[in-house]
């Protein structure tokens, strides 16, 4: 129930709409119900005597029931009419109630419209924007597809229960207690009886609620695991077909839809049943009542006249579509609250990387960047960096060798604060990182990684990623100091060419050019560069590392360097081992010690 509360709260920005929905909805109540009164006049008046019926109900304003009233003065009204031109009038009436019926429900749907896909909209956009706060702690214990499948289906799912209630909401319930008044008006004795059985029809809806509830949440965990498939065999199709585990896949994959195949179906049947199940009661409770109501009429002892008691049945009759909606719509909340749990889940994450309250803007880097006593542990590891203490001064080169796994990667990620230390603290000019607003420090810094992420854009969106308004001039100017520009005047549309889903259409060298020039155009003090451990042909990385130098010059910069020839320029390298310093030194010192560095060196060239 909270969780749907929280869900309903979506609703507030539309509240002008959603008033005039309301608006139109009851008006589609007052006037279904009006068309369907039309029927009392159309027998009794018109196809009975008329003035013998009139007799009957005694036309008296002041007295009887409503029913009565009511009806009197419809007698009366229509009895004063020859019966063609009171016929006339009745089908008169009966066009413009259908009419304004009608519209009402369009103007309905008008507005369905724009609420369900702005709370789509709403809710998509807060959880994507919430990601965007979320530190890299979240993304790496978290599957892409599960975000994916969250912000895809199941917000989807959130929105359709939402509108399946508004949609219900203010017309079926109230259609539904409308025509409840109208049938104790005409018959209380019957209506209470068909009352007494609804408890029992409920309590079986209800039980049926709660299964879908857990099946809707099987299957939107089943979607997404199957959303986290697509992504993974179609990012990893190289390697699927280097190792030929295509059938492996296939198989996989068809294991996982064969369990959604199979929840999917239970889900769906256990959906429709809740529909002819109240259907059907309701079916028997009119068999009942015509049968009854029927008998008396027959003999002579209903209270009811035969238009009056058609229009009973026929009220009795309308309200099993409203009853059914009415079921469908809680069995959808059922479902959406489900889906909202899951997104609720997400969005209830608190950003672990915040900016302090007192956070300051960092300006400048003037001096220094300073590691005092640094460890650090990722959440299921036991310390990957162990008391690193680390001065590096503005405008050196600081390169980090050492065996796979470490912590090179990890030191350079603390940093810019993709991480916090657990324990001990980094400073730039004697700041505190935590003390600087993330945007600040993040500002001051190029990241070359691995990885050199490139987006499904021109090569000029890619290059001028992250720089607002830049002229392409200037994407030009540091393609050219990437040795980048060459290669891309070459390619068809020049700058506007598509590099394809993460840069697929480049060799891996043009990538990390690519990458370059997008720090290049940053022009940032402080420099990450992660350099790619794949390797580049000769020429390719001579063009590369000849970018590299260009970049590096006159900045600060940290160099994870997988080969030896990028660091010999280095003003100082740091050897790491099992997440501590091993060594520190020029690379001309370090060559001659005996050591961690003289291995892998030796390692590397074969001596
Ligand atoms: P490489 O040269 O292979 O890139 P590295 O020296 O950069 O290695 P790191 O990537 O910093 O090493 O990893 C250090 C240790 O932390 C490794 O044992 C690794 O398994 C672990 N590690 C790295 N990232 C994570 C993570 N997100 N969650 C858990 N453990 C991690």
């Amino acid at each position: 129930m909270k969780t749907f509360l929280r869900i309903l709260k979506y609703l507030l920005p539309y509240k002008k709409t959603v008033l005039l929905l309301i608006f139109s909805m009851l008006l589609y109540v007052v006037l279904n119900i009006f068309s369907l009164a039309m029927v009392v006049p159309l027998i009794d008046v018109i196809f009975t005597d008329v003035t013998q019926t009139a007799a009957e109900v005694q036309i008296d304003l002041t007295k009887g029931n409503i029913k009565d009233q009511l009806m009197g003065w419809l007698y009366h009204t229509l009895g004063q009419y020859p019966k063609k031109e009171a016929l006339f009038y009745v089908c008169i009436f009966i066009a413009v109630g259908f009419l304004l019926k009608n519209l009402t429900a369009y103007m309905q749907m008008f507005m369905n419209a724009a609420i369900e896909q702005g709370i789509l909209r709403d809710i998509r956009n807060e959880l994507h924007r919430h990601l965007h706060k979320l530190s890299l702690h979240f993304f790496m214990a978290t599957k892409k597809g599960r975000l994916i499948s969250i912000v895809m289906n199941d917000v989807r799912m959130i929105t359709e229960s939402i509108m399946a209630l508004l949609g219900s909401f203010f017309r079926d319930p109230l259609t539904i207690i409308v025509s409840t008044v109208i049938l104790f008006i005409f018959n209380w004795q019957l209506t209470l009886t068909i009352l007494i059985v609804t408890p029992v029809v409920g309590y079986f809806i209800g039980r049926i609620g709660e299964k879908l509830k857990k099946y809707s949440l099987l299957f939107q965990e089943k979607l997404s695991e199957i959303t986290t498939l697509i992504d993974e065999s179609i990012s990893g199709v190289r390697v699927i077909k280097a190792f030929k585990m295509e059938q492996h896949e296939i198989e996989k994959f068809e294991t996982h839809t064969s369990k959604l195949y199979k929840i999917f179906v239970k889900l769906q049947r256990i959906r429709n049943i809740s529909s002819p199940f109240s259907e059907y009661s309701g079916i028997v409770i009119a068999v009942i009542v015509m049968w009854f109501g029927g008998s008396a009429i027959i003999d002579k002892t209903s209270p009811m006249t035969a238009g009056q008691f058609i229009f009973y049945l026929t009220i009795l009759i309308t309200m099993l579509q409203p009853i059914k909606i009415v079921t469908q719509v809680f069995n959808t909340v059922k479902e959406g609250t489900a889906a909202g749990e899951r997104v609720f889940a997400v969005l209830d994450i608190k950003p672990r990387i915040i900016d302090a309250p007192n956070a300051t803007e960092l300006k400048e880097f003037k001096d220094t960047i300073t590691f005092d006593d640094v460890s650090f542990k990722y959440d299921t590891t036991s310390l990957v960096l162990k008391n690193i203490n680390l001065k590096v001064k503005k405008g050196e080169v600081i390169a980090i060798v050492g065996p796979s796994g470490a912590g090179k990667s990890t030191l350079v990620d603390l940093v810019p604060r993709f991480y916090d230390p657990v324990e001990g603290n980094i400073f730039i000019d004697e700041i505190n990182l935590k003390n600087v607003t993330q945007d600040s420090l993040r500002d001051m810094m190029g990241i070359v990684t691995q990885e050199t992420i490139l987006f499904n854009d021109t090569i000029a969106a890619n290059i001028g990623y992250g720089v607002k308004d830049v002229p392409i001039q200037k994407i030009i100017e540091a393609a050219k100091i990437a040795n980048a520009h060459f290669f891309i005047e070459k390619m068809q549309n020049g700058y506007d060419t598509t590099i394809g889903d993460r840069g697929i259409k480049l060799s891996g060298g043009e990538r990390q050019r690519l990458a370059i020039a997008r720090a290049v155009l940053k022009n940032p003090p402080i420099l990450i560069l992660d350099e790619a451990t794949s390797a580049l042909d000769p020429e390719s990385e001579m063009l590369v590392q000849e970018a590299l130098e260009r970049l590096m010059k006159n900045r600060t910069s940290f160099v994870i360097a997988h080969r030896f020839s990028t660091i010999q320029n280095a003003d100082r390298v740091v050897v790491m081992e099992k997440g501590s310093i091993a060594q520190i030194g020029k690379f001309a010192e370090l060559i001659t010690e005996e050591g961690l560095f003289k291995k892998l060196y030796e390692l590397q060239f074969r001596l």
